[in-house]
Formats: structure tokens, C-alpha cells, sequence
């Protein structure tokens, strides 16, 4: 049976694609050297340190300000934009236009430089050579040393993928981190020939206390303490942090803190800002307190 809805996302798919086309394609030359792209943005939303309440970084998320549809999220088009062949050039322009903005942002009170994470698509991934060539081109000039820049991965493209494009990312002096980790269908055997710097636990975990709605993936409260548990202490062990995706209660904060998770990242502290509101930002949360509401 053929349902209205799934025409309308059909048609609601073409009708993107032919913008993104109109959008990227037209500005193919502008995509691979400009900074600022009409329709499209790069905002920030900080993670922050459990123990101390500190600010550590921020990730980098796209947004496309569509003329008429208003900000479209990346769910919805980037894998329109891998599908017709954008998101290399979509990609480089990323790295490009966030480096950019890392390298100005002010330094905490606390003294210690922060992060920028940035997404990587499964695509971009395979398409190995020009990921590493974007990447090294972002970290040309100042600002930015490669310590500072992490690439996020999904679990399951880190698994389709050879190491090979890993370590070669690695070899730049750049982090790895695991991004919606325990979503995938990634094995243990598997994930255990990387390295990476980070993991980050899906926000499907965190959001099964505290009467949050819209989790993609439910799982019982009952059980999502004792999940993630063990993830935070495969951080641990690793001697790696483990980031909490998607908190958006103190009561989330402090079920991820007492399962030993080390990050979070949310609602609670921030949305995702643009770039301009960054500055602002950073010196909101040098004056915030330290413990989120987490019982300690
Ligand atoms: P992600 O990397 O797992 O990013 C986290 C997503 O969770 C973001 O959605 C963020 O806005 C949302 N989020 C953050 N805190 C909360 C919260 O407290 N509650 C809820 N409900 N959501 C929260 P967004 O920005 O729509 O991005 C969706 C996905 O699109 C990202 O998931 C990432 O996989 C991909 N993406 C974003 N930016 C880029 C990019 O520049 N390049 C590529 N290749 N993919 C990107
Ligand atoms: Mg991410
Ligand atoms: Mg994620
Ligand atoms: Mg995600």
C-alpha cells in the first residue's frame, strides 16, 4: 500500500535535492575556496567536564538556512548531499570555515585551550585521500594545532571502514572519537583494532530518566544505567573520556555522572549557538556553577 506520507517524503526528498543542488552546485568554486556560504552555517554546542563543571570544547553542527523552509537540521540533507556527490567539497568547507572560528575563540578562565569536534560522514570516510587532504588543509596557519581538533566517527562507519584511514588521521596529530557509540552494530573484536581518544554514549541512554520525549531508539530506565555503566568504565580503562550525548536534565546529569561518565553535552548546558554567540558563550559558563545540578 502506497501511504500518502511516503509521497510526500518522496516528494519533499526531490525538492530538497534540487535546492541543495541550487544551493552547492552552482557555488562549486566558492565551495572549495570561500569561507562563507550563503545558505549555510557551522554553530557550536560546548561539552563540558563533569568533575569540575569546565568547559572542554565544542562540536561543530551544520545547519542549512533554507529561503523558505527556515534551518533545516543535517539529518534531513546530508545524505542528500552524499548522494549527489557534495559532500566531499560540503565537508572541507566545514573543517575550513570551523577552524576559522576555533582559532578566535577566547580562552576560558580556566587557561586550557579548547576542542573543536568535528562530523565526519561514512562517506567522506571512504573517500579516504581527500578526507586527509581536507583536513590537513583546514590545519594550515595558526590557530588551530592538531591536538585541538577531533574528528567524530559513528560507530558503525568506524566499523565499515579499514584502519588505514584512521590511522592516517591520527598520524596528523588529530582525535578520534566514537560518536552515537552503543547504536551501532559494531562488535567489541571489531572496535578493538582502532584507537581512538573518545567516546561519545548516544543520547538514546541518557534520556530515559528525567521525562524527556523524542529518543529515537527507547531504552529501559532500568536498564540504561547499568549500559552505561559499562561503556564509562571501557573509557576508564582505555584511559579515554566518555562524553554523555543529549542531557537535558540535572537528573540525566547525574545519572551519567554516578555511572562514572566524565562529559556531557546538552541541552542543559547550551543548544547549539552560531559562531557570533560563541564568545559570549565560553564567558557565561566561566561564571556558571560548577555541578549542574548533579547530586554528589
Ligand atoms: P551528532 O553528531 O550525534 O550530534 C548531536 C545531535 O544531537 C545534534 O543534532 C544536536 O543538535 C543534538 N542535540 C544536542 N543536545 C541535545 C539534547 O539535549 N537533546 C536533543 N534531543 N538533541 C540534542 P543535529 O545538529 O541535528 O545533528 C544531527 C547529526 O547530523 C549529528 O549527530 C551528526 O551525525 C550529523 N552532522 C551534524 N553536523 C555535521 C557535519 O558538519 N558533517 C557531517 N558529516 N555530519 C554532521
Ligand atoms: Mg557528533
Ligand atoms: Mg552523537
Ligand atoms: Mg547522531
Amino acid at each position: 500500500k502506497f501511504e500518502p506520507s511516503m509521497q510526500d517524503r518522496a516528494r519533499l526528498r526531490l525538492a530538497l535535492e534540487t535546492d541543495l543542488r541550487a544551493a552547492l552546485a552552482l557555488q562549486q568554486v566558492k565551495l572549495r575556496e570561500a569561507l562563507t556560504l550563503d545558505q549555510f552555517a557551522v554553530h557550536y554546542q560546548p561539552i563540558v567536564d563533569l568533575a569540575t563543571g569546565q568547559l572542554t570544547g565544542f562540536e561543530a553542527l551544520l545547519r542549512w538556512q533554507h529561503p523558505t523552509r527556515g534551518t533545516l537540521n543535517p539529518d534531513g540533507f546530508i545524505p542528500l548531499a552524499e548522494s549527489i556527490g557534495l559532500i566531499g567539497a560540503l565537508g572541507s568547507w566545514i573543517l575550513r570555515r570551523a577552524r576559522h572560528d576555533a582559532a578566535r575563540w577566547p580562552l576560558p578562565a580556566h587557561g586550557t585551550p579548547l576542542q573543536l569536534s568535528v562530523n565526519v560522514s561514512p562517506l567522506q570516510l571512504r573517500e579516504g585521500p581527500a578526507l586527509i587532504a581536507g583536513i590537513t588543509e583546514a590545519l594550515q596557519g595558526a590557530g588551530l594545532p592538531a591536538q585541538r581538533l577531533e574528528i567524530e566517527i559513528t560507530e558503525n562507519a568506524m566499523a565499515e571502514q579499514g584502519a588505514s584511514v584512521l590511522a592516517d588521521i591520527h598520524r596528523l596529530g588529530v582525535r578520534l572519537a566514537i560518536d552515537d557509540f552503543g547504536t551501532g552494530y559494531s562488535s567489541l573484536s571489531r572496535l578493538a583494532q582502532f584507537s581512538f581518544d573518545r567516546i561519545k554514549i548516544d543520547r538514546s541512554f541518557v534520556q530515559v530518566v528525567g521525562g524527556t520525549a523524542g529518543s529515537a531508539r527507547p531504552v529501559a530506565p532500568s536498564n540504561a544505567a547499568w549500559m552505561i555503566r559499562p561503556i564509562a568504565a571501557l573509557g576508564t580503562g582505555l584511559g579515554i573520556s566518555t562524553v554523555a550525548e543529549g542531557v537535558e536534565t540535572a537528573a540525566q546529569a547525574s545519572l551519567v555522572w554516578e555511572a562514572g561518565v566524565t562529559e556531557m553535552q546538552g541541552y542543559l548546558v547550551s543548544t547549539p549557538v552560531p559562531a557570533d554567540a560563541v564568545p559570549a558563550l565560553i564567558a557565561r559558563l566561566d561564571q556558571a556553577s560548577p555541578y549542574w545540578g548533579v547530586r554528589r
